[in-house]
Parts: C-alpha cells; structure tokens; sequence
C-alpha cells in the first residue's frame, strides 16, 4: 500500500507547459484555448473568475 494521495503520483498526462506528469483529474481546463493544465501552471484570475494557462495568461 502507498502512504501517499494517489494524486499526488505521477499520473497519465503530460502537462504541455512544464511537461510534468499529473492527473488530469486534479488539472484544469483553459478558458481561453480548452487546453488542460496542471494544477502547477495554472493561472487563477480572480477578476474573471477564471483560470488561463500560462501561454493566454501572458500573451494578452
Ligand atoms: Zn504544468
Ligand atoms: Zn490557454
């Protein structure tokens, strides 16, 4: 048995913005582009109530 959250493992999917493994259970979706995102490179805009990865966030 592992001592540790499941979703704190490695999961299937490769986060394209840091190329991280994660779960995209645990991830984010994009509001802007639909890409998933891990909970690493999201980017919570509090003002939008929304959450950009990193590409939107910073190219707009
Ligand atoms: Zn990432
Ligand atoms: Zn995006």
């Amino acid at each position: 048995m592992k001592s540790q959250a499941w979703w704190a493992d490695p999961g299937p999917d490769e986060c394209e913005f840091c190329s991280r493994f994660y779960y995209v259970e645990v991830g984010y979706y994009c509001l802007e582009c639909d890409r998933p995102i891990c909970p690493v490179c999201v980017v919570t805009v509090f003002e939008r109530q929304a959450v950009l990865c990193p590409e939107c966030h910073g190219g707009q």
